[in-house]
């Protein structure tokens, strides 16, 4: 296993990082319990990004799938995980934003989506354009009457799902600030990238 690049996101931070074709984007839960919202775009054209809804639909599932499609009209396989030490994410799209941190008692803060709007914007991404996320990490409960409720994060310290990347891809994560929630466990802890070279 040979690490050509990584890096860390400090706790309510967002980073980015570049993972070429055929290599791998390890997204690591450093201390345990904290969820990552991840956003995946073609390094070359910005247009084509993870969408949520395809992926779901070409697989069935709304927790749980292995590929992360592109939209339409692209629609073409970008990343698939490869390893999974956690195998509890949230593939609903959803990502936490001032609004419902708000509604929550956290008057004038940021979440994820302000977050990954402010990685993004320097690559040409636009603040209304924050493409859907895939949420590592993250335990949605989801009942019969169609209820949602955040759980507890599935990762426990260390552990780590591989994701191979079928094209060039610019990865954005925001480590997310919610604190608020069980989401991730009331405190807010760091996650690692790091990109790996198969050879
Ligand atoms: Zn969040």
């Amino acid at each position: 296993m040979k690490v050509v690049d990584e890096v860390l996101i400090p706790p309510r931070e967002g980073r980015t990082i570049k993972v070429l074709k055929d290599q791998t984007l390890r997204v690591t839960d450093v201390e345990g319990e904290q969820v990552g919202d991840m956003v995946v775009l073609n390094l070359h054209d910005k247009r084509e990004r993870y969408c949520a809804w395809l992926s779901q639909q070409l697989q069935g599932n709304l927790l749980q799938f292995s590929t992360l499609y592109s939209n339409p009209p692209f629609m073409r396989p970008m990343m698939t995980i490869v390893e999974d030490k956690v195998k509890v994410h949230w593939a609903g799209a959803s990502m936490c934003n001032r609004l419902l941190l708000e509604k929550r008692g956290g008057v004038g803060r940021f979440g994820c989506n302000e977050i990954l709007a402010g990685i993004l914007y320097p690559h040409g991404v636009e603040p209304h354009e924050v493409p859907d996320v895939f949420n590592v990490f993250m335990r949605m409960n989801i009942f019969e009457d169609g209820r949602r409720e955040n759980g507890f994060p599935g990762g426990k310290k260390g552990d780590y799902t591989d994701f191979l990347s079928h094209m060039d891809c610019l990865v954005g994560i925001s480590a997310c600030p919610d604190d608020l929630d069980p989401t991730n466990n009331f405190k807010c802890k760091s996650l690692l990238m790091q990109v790996i070279e198969n050879s």
